[in-house]
């Protein structure tokens, strides 16, 4: 027998291609299953190329580490013929780990296909030296090169079926496998190798017209590096597009948290409440259970925005939030609705539960909260639907939830309250009389009435309050608290304080052009109105159209109205007060006015609130804080207007105290115009009789 030898540089070297072709196979298959048509049609043909020119190369790579003391050749035909084999074995490999499934039965079959595809590849390449006499094969170890090509791969199948899905951990455990499987190709053609026996005297026929080993060299060399250069790329591609799924991943659910969160507490907003309700009634329904939606909404927050202004109120939402997200439990979901209402959807086994966590959440609000430095004081208000009882829809869940909230406040606040079927009818009577309130304007509903402004202590009148009422069809003589709030809710303040603005200087014309040209009209303004850009314009175009000059005509801002995110109104008013009307802050002595504010207020006047008239007596407290704000308003430069003057005691004492106008049911009460006049006239003949 011919003695052989190795050459271990190529060896090792054939051992890389193996490796690198297994990795890139194995990438391959990934890639096949995760796409679909055209696409992995591509990817099916090009990784099998990729892996057959491996497998191929790596063979032809440890030929070359053979030697044989006479000089080797290979059949041009022959060559192709195995590399063919090479390709369509791992066609036909890569197709069957593409499938869905892999049951044992095919997994063994395929892996018999494809190692009988490797053996034959490798002695098809062995035929193509062509050798006379031929190659002998020790049996046993030609045998053993078989059934490690079909163990190898049956292994490699197995591998890349469990790999063939995309993820970080994939990538490690593909390297670990392409080893192992690089390894199992180099064993089987080794052993192949190591079953030829070549006698003495063999001749290579293909030692002078087969391609010279020289040649062979230099393609299979440049095949393995375009193997490396594809198992390169595809592994780069694989890496950017694991990257890009990853932050498309991310991108996702930013997106989602943005969309049903809300930005500020990061609790579910509205969006993912519903949603959450809709499943809570189907999952409700199929099981028979109970569960129920508590409407939570905070007592004393709009004071506190106001005073301590947005930023201190968001901090204490957030806040707000971390305790009910610390009360509830963790399968429990908390909503917030926006500004201070929360609601929260909870599972209970009992009734009880429900009412001794709506306890636990009011106890957990109402203790105090230490923002910016300051300590804040909020209780809560929660009402409470039950499902199935108190209603089947999500709709009809949260309006019920919501009217019992409302019935808490009614009760005083701090507490909750189970829905009961009464408390609809208030929640029914205020949704029609938002639907009347609605078409009064239309129908010319609404009216003012006006109450005399008298000079201290008993006239004459130097003008007029203008009060709003609503004559309705079905409710009668509507005086404003009973539908101003929900003006306010709805926006429609902002139409009929229009209409009341421009109604007042219409009036005031009619009375100059009678010949009280010495009048003045005041116009109270809701919180609303100042908050609305159009508010300047429609004031001047009022005047306008009824030729009015702006000094006769007085807007009453209240202390908070005007103490409302204070910076804002304050440009507005003075931007009102550039027209040259005169600003009268209403209800003083109720808010929170700071002095230093009050001062930057372009204001002129100053109403005393009616209730510290009402319990004037000499020598009391109210006498020393109206004396207090009589001071203060002077220092101001402002003129001081008592309302609700309605005894002789309080008209002299407020008199004497400073104030310069009086107002209340003693000097005259509110009338309609015709009336108004009337009245006065009446007034100017008693006294002209009493003097007589
Ligand atoms: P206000 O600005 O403090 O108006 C004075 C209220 O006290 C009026 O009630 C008036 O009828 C009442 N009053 C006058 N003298 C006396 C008195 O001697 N004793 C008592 N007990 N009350 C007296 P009214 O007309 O019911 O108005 C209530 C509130 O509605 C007003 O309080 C004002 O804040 C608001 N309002 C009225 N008209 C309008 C309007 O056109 N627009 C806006 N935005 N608010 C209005
Ligand atoms: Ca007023
Ligand atoms: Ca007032």
């Amino acid at each position: 027998m011919l003695l052989s030898s190795y050459n271990s540089v190529f060896v090792a070297f054939s051992l890389i291609v193996a490796i690198l072709a297994s990795y890139t196979a194995l990438n391959m298959a990934s890639r096949v299953s995760g796409s679909t048509g055209k696409a992995s049609a591509l990817w099916l043909i090009g990784g099998s190329f990729a892996m057959g020119f491996g497998i191929w190369s790596m063979h032809f790579i440890g030929m070359l580490a053979f030697n044989l003391p006479i000089s080797l050749g290979y059949d041009v035909p022959l060559t192709l013929l195995s590399l063919l084999i090479a390709i369509a074995s791992s066609a036909f490999a890569l197709w069957l780990v593409c499938q869905k499934d892999l049951p044992w039965a095919r997994l063994v079959l395929g892996g018999l296909l494809m190692g009988t595809g490797i053996a034959a590849m490798h002695y098809t390449g062995m035929a193509a030296m062509l050798m006379t006499p031929s190659v002998i094969y020790i049996p046993w170890i030609f045998v053993l090169s078989f059934v490690i090509a079909v163990l190898a791969s049956v292994a490699a199948l197995w591998i890349a079926f469990r790999l063939r899905r995309d993820s970080t951990r994939a990538t490690y455990a593909r390297i670990g496998a392409s080893l192992v499987m690089g390894c199992a190709i180099v064993g089987m053609h080794y052993t192949g190798m190591a079953a030829a026996q070549f006698p003495d005297g063999s001749f290579c026929g293909a030692a002078n017209n087969g391609i010279d080993t020289k040649w062979l060299a230099l393609l299979v060399i440049v095949v393995s590096l375009a193997v490396f250069a594809i198992a390169l790329i595809v592994s780069m591609l694989d890496v950017r597009t694991n990257l890009l799924a990853i932050s498309l991943d991310q991108a996702n659910s930013e997106l989602v948290q943005l969309a049903l969160h809300d930005n500020l507490t990061k609790l579910p907003n509205r969006v993912l409440l519903n949603d959450r309700l809709e499943q809570a009634i189907q999952k409700s329904t199929r099981e028979k259970r109970h569960f129920a939606v508590l409407f939570l909404d905070l007592d004393g927050f709009k004071a506190i925005n106001d005073v301590y202004g947005h930023h201190v109120g968001d901090l204490l939402l957030i806040d707000v939030s971390r305790r009910i997200l610390d009360t509830k439990r963790c399968e429990d979901t908390g909503a917030r609705l926006g500004g201070d209402e929360f609601v929260l959807l909870i599972d209970p086994g009992e009734p009880e539960d429900t009412a001794a966590l709506a306890q636990r959440l009011i106890e957990s609000i109402g203790s105090p909260f230490s923002i910016a430095r300051n300590s804040l004081h909020v209780s809560a208000s929660i009402g409470i639907a039950l499902f199935p009882n108190d209603g089947l829809t999500a709709h009809e869940l949260m309006v019920n939830a919501d009217a019992a909230m409302y019935h808490a406040k009614e009760l005083g606040r701090n507490g909750y309250c189970f829905f009961e079927s009464t408390m609809n009818t208030n929640a029914h009577q205020q949704m029609q009389l938002q639907q009347d309130l609605r078409q009064a304007l239309d129908r010319g509903e609404f009216l003012l009435h006006y109450q005399p402004k008298m000079l201290a202590p008993n006239g004459p009148m130097i003008g007029v309050e203008a009060l709003l009422r609503w004559q309705s069809p079905e409710l009668g003589l509507v005086p404003p608290d009973r539908f101003l709030p929900l003006a306010e809710r709805t926006g429609l303040i902002i139409p009929i304080g229009n209409w009341v603005i421009n109604e007042a200087c219409r009036q005031m014309r009619e009375w100059h052009d009678e010949g009280h040209q010495d009048w003045s009209i005041a116009v109270n303004l809701s919180t609303v109105q100042l908050g609305h850009a159009s508010l300047v314009n429609v004031v001047r175009t009022a005047l306008a159209r009824h030729s009015l000059d702006a000094r006769h005509l007085i807007l009453e801002v209240t202390e908070s109205t005007a103490m409302r995110d204070a910076e804002a109104s304050l440009e507005i008013l003075e931007r009102l007060s550039e027209l040259g009307l005169s600003i009268s802050i209403d209800d003083f002595g109720t808010g929170y006015s700071s002095l230093l504010y009050l001062k930057r207020l372009p204001a002129n006047e100053l109403k005393i609130d009616r209730g510290f008239v009402t319990e004037l007596v000499q020598g009391n407290d109210d006498a020393a804080i109206v004396s207090a704000i009589i001071a203060l308003g002077k220092t101001l430069g402002l003129k001081i207007v008592a309302e609700g003057v309605e005894t002789v005691e309080q008209q002299e004492l407020l008199t004497r105290l400073g104030c310069n106008t009086l107002q209340g049911y003693l000097l005259g009460i509110p009338l309609p115009a015709e009336l108004l006049l009337k009245s006065l006239t009446a007034t100017a003949i008693s006294e002209s009789t009493l003097t007589d």
